[in-house]
């Protein structure tokens, strides 16, 4: 039998609602974002939506020229690092620090 979600997370059917950071490290989850409008980034390889805020620590949308991959031999450096929970680790301190 196959695990519905080997994460043991709940999934929106609609892809746009789950970023691909984990939760454990979307700080998009954070009640402060509840309000805002949050830019997607999708990574042209497979599809998987991120909230730009997770992979860049600011919500500016990507521009057409730019590409964004999270995985493969082209994965973005934001993209490695917001999967790793560095840009996490970045918006936690910089949180305490206000
Ligand atoms: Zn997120
Ligand atoms: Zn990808």
């Amino acid at each position: 039998m196959k695990k519905a979600n080997s994460k043991g997370e709940k999934l929106d059917p609609n892809p746009k609602n789950n970023c691909g950071v984990s939760s454990k490290y979307c700080s998009a989850t954070d009640a402060t974002f509840k309000a805002k409008d949050l830019q997607w980034v999708q990574c042209m390889s497979c599809d998987q939506w991120f909230h730009v805020w997770c992979v860049r620590l600011n919500n500016r949308t990507y521009k057409e020229e730019e590409v964004f991959f999270c995985c493969g031999a082209d994965a973005c450096p934001e993209a490695i690092a917001g999967l790793n929970g560095e840009v996490y680790a970045k918006y936690v301190s910089r949180k305490r620090d206000n």
